[in-house]
């Protein structure tokens, strides 16, 4: 099946009990069992649930995985994946990851006995310096949030191969529409459901999908054990999302690309970060393994400072200044006040976060609509 195909009909069968098109929104707790153990495959909802059923064999098909699981948010999905680590293993992670994994990582699990290298993981070499025998997963994110860096899965996969080591990639800036992790050697792939998949700015959810066996045994244990599951109306929600999910993505890269370009030639503007331009450094690795460029774009401004860039947030008319991104709707932020706040000036201006970027995630609107709106609150 084709992929506008799958997010139509994948995971998705008429209701058993009524033939209704629509999966039903299960809202139960438990299941009525006949005998003792003897059910019709449901016992109770943190363990499974129709609704959620069907979304995680969505989310698989998606991702050309044999299995799905999902959570009550990205956060919640990643923290099941640390958990199969323990006191002693290290983890290899890229030096611009979303502050909230970072955050999970530094402040939760290190007080776990667990160990994080943060790498400008673009450079296989410097992430194969740090793999060790203790090494046990490598986290990429990829395109990376703000700066829009590219990694490539396939390179640092192979430096994995025949070792003990998992690789997970969090494909939320790109969701499956324009990048399938798996097929480029990753074992497994998070999103943000929040993001691309629920499409529509209603819904915290998260998700994973795997090949192995063993280890989407292992994650649904996590899931069931540690109970991070997410309700059965939000299932439904997504569920719908990704009816659309690739005329959504198609639209979103479309108006991308055009934002792009008036930002690229307009005098304010220092910097844009799009993989889509040839000269992006890592522009080549995205057109291998990415169909198309995504729908989030960040720039600097030539006056650098948080001033400057506060005096254009609020002037938008259309954009609305906010943090998440993956609506439909246009968002504008300011990273280094807001999502990369906690992260010193220095910290952030190591990796080219300056105090005038000004992150945007492309809604499907009329790009015309966007491009004026950018244009008269820059001016
Ligand atoms: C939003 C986001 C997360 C966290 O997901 P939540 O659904 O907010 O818990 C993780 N990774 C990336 C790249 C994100 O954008």
């Amino acid at each position: 099946m084709k992929f506008g195909t799958k997010v139509i009909h994948a995971g998705v069968e008429p209701d058993i009990g009524t033939g209704a098109i629509m999966t039903p929104i299960y809202q139960t707790s438990t299941y009525v069992q006949e005998s003792p153990g003897k059910h019709k495959g449901y016992e109770y909802s943190r363990t499974q649930n129709p609704t959620r059923d069907a979304l995680q064999k969505s989310i698989a098909a998606l991702e050309n995985a044999k299995y799905g699981i999902c959570f009550s948010s990205g956060m919640g999905a990643i923290d099941a994946i640390i958990k199969l680590l323990k006191s002693g293993d290290e983890v290899i992670s890229i030096d611009d990851l979303y502050g909230g994994s970072y955050r999970l990582f530094e402040q939760v699990y290190v007080g776990f006995g667990l160990k994080f290298h943060f790498t400008a993981m673009y450079s296989t070499e410097k992430v194969a310096q740090l793999i060790n025998d203790r090494t046990k997963l490598i986290w990429i994110e990829t395109p990376t949030n703000p700066m829009m860096n590219i990694v490539d899965i396939e390179a640092v996969a192979d430096l994995a191969k025949g070792k003990d080591i998992l690789i997970g990639v969090d494909n939320t800036f790109a969701s499956p529409y324009l990048q399938n992790p798996l097929d480029l050697g990753a074992d497994i792939v998070m999103h943000s459901v929040t993001k691309y998949l629920g499409g529509h700015s209603d819904v915290i959810m998260g998700a994973l999908a795997c090949n192995d066996n063993m280890l989407a045994e292992k994650l649904a244990f996590q899931q069931n054990a540690s109970g991070a599951v997410p309700g059965p109306q939000d299932c439904f929600l997504v569920l719908r999302g990704i009816k659309t999910l690739h005329i959504r993505m198609q639209r979103h890269c479309e108006n991308a690309r055009h934002v792009a370009q008036f930002l690229v030639s307009h005098p304010k503007v220092e910097k844009v970060c799009w993989p889509g331009f040839e000269t992006h450094p890592n522009h080549d690795v995205a057109r291998k393994q990415m169909r198309d460029f995504g729908g989030m774009i960040s720039f600097t401004l030539k006056e650098d400072s948080m001033e400057a860039a506060f005096r254009i947030l609020e002037k938008f008319k259309i954009f609305s200044l906010a943090e998440s991104l993956g609506g439909v709707e246009s968002l504008c932020a300011h990273p280094a006040s807001m999502t990369h706040a906690s992260i010193p000036k220095e910290e952030r201006e190591k990796i080219g976060l300056k105090d005038s970027l000004i992150r945007f995630s492309i809604g499907i609107e009329d790009v015309e609509d966007l491009i004026s709106d950018i244009d008269q609150a820059l001016s």
